[in-house]
């Protein structure tokens, strides 16, 4: 049974309280310890201020049993973390022999003359373990306190930080705690669907399910949901994640794309790799960015044949073929023109595949008829030539940031369905 460790991060740094410089550092300390299985409770930040860093140390130590500090071990005047922690725990700074060496040769490979400053981040607290950076000058330190609370120091440079945690501070504080669980996350992609319609599919299995928990998350044009699992055994903790998988995967079917770290491009990608299906696409309002987004995998050159951005209504008929007449009748953001658009592109390509994208991208443009975020979609294939609308609410990046999205699934749809057909 694992001793219950409370742990709290500390960001020291007055540019993170004025938002120059975003708190990178408390997400990363926080997803690595509850990877380990450690509880964070707490979280604060503090600017470049010694009194204050005491005060931040003092409360954090009287709730938490491991306290996290990340900034101001450098050699600068303003970085205070190393005295205002040694002062609040009423350690002495002595100065390391070995971690001065240290910081010597490190200047000395360098060549560089070491400034008197550098010496400064060689005085360490008294009977604090120091941690080697070997990525930079500050080493960091973890002092034990009598009353079986810990205090660690990490640098504030994220380089450094990273591996300094991961390495040498988390190991340290399982060992010192008997932490033994692990708490893995897994991410299932879905598109395609409402938050609110995946809300309803899954809503029960987001109340009940304790071990792994849900999370629901929303992005443009994706929904996350993050399966948390809380496990002493490896195996176990897969098994349930699996089993969960497999009843979330039976609700949402074709609206799940993918997991973790996998991007709806490289999902649409690897389907027109299996399929040696190609494709050609016809840009108006998204200005070639689908056309990226299918690019961005290695080997895009087996299935990616063409793109043309056709913004004005004269590319439109000139590159595609779409009639001048049908611009002038139906206006360009209209389905008969992303009909006319995706039909053109397929024929001029050759490909299996082609879309035809066409919208208002706002923030201007839009009129009562026609209103910012109406966007035509055309799909050409074997099948024939199809169409949908879409209106999308947002401003003019998100829009066509949705319009890409929705782009994607419509191929990877075509693509999934034809591979069943051809499965049959
Ligand atoms: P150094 O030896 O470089 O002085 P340090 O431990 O003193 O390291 P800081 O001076 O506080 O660290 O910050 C160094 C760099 O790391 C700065 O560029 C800062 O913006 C960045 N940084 C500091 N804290 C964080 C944080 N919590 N999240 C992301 N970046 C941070
Ligand atoms: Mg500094």
């Amino acid at each position: 049974m694992d001793r219950e460790v409370r742990a709290e991060i500390l960001t020291i740094g007055t540019e993170l309280l004025l938002g120059q410089t975003i708190d990178t550092n408390a997400a990363y300390i926080g997803e690595q310890l509850a990877a380990a299985g450690i509880e964070v409770y707490w979280k604060s930040t503090v600017g470049d201020h010694d009194a204050r860093i005491r005060e931040a140390l003092r409360v954090a130590l009287s709730r938490s049993e491991v306290v996290i500090t990340t900034g101001g071990l450098g050699p600068t005047e303003d970085d205070l973390t190393c005295r205002a922690i040694a002062a609040e725990l009423d350690r002495p700074l002595i100065l390391d022999q070995a971690v001065l060496e240290s910081i010597r040769r490190r200047f000395t490979e360098r060549a560089v003359a070491m400034s008197p400053n550098n010496e400064r981040q060689a005085m360490i607290p008294e009977a604090a373990a120091v941690l080697p950076n070997p990525h930079g000058t500050a080493p960091g330190f973890v002092i034990r306190l009598g009353n079986g609370r810990m205090v660690a120091a990490v640098p504030g440079v994220p380089s450094e930080m990273r591996p300094m945690l991961n390495e040498q501070v988390i190991p340290r504080v399982c060992e010192a705690f008997g932490v033994k669980t692990r708490i893995r996350s897994r991410i299932l992609k879905a598109c395609g669907i409402t938050e609110s319609a995946l809300d309803e599919t899954i809503s029960d299995l987001v109340r009940l399910s304790r071990n792994p928990t849900i999370g629901v998350l929303a992005y443009p044009g994706e929904i996350h949901i993050r399966l948390t699992v809380k496990t002493e055994r490896e195996a176990e903790g897969d098994r349930l994640l699996d089993d969960l998988e497999h009843t979330i995967r039976k609700r949402l079917s074709q609206f799940l794309f993918g997991r973790d770290e996998e991007r709806l491009e490289e999902v649409v990608g690897r389907l027109f790799l299996d399929a040696k299906a190609t494709v050609a696409v016809a840009e108006s309002c998204t200005g070639g960015l689908v056309c990226h987004r299918l690019t961005n995998l290695p080997g895009s050159s087996a299935y990616f044949v063409r793109g043309e951005v056709v913004y004005s209504n004269a590319a439109k008929e000139r590159l595609l073929g779409v009639p001048h007449e049908l611009i002038a009748e139906h206006g360009a953001v209209s389905r008969p023109v992303a009909l006319a658009m995706a039909a053109g592109m397929r024929q001029t390509a050759g490909t299996d595949l082609a879309l035809g994208i066409t919208g208002i991208a706002g923030p201007g443009g839009g009129t009562t008829t026609k209103p910012v975020g109406l966007t035509y979609i055309a799909l050409a294939s074997d099948d024939g030539v199809t169409c949908r609308e879409y209106r999308f609410l947002a401003d003019r990046d998100t829009n066509k940031l949705l319009a890409s999205q929705r782009a994607l699934d419509i191929l990877r749809r075509h693509l999934l369905s034809h591979q069943h057909a051809g499965q049959n």
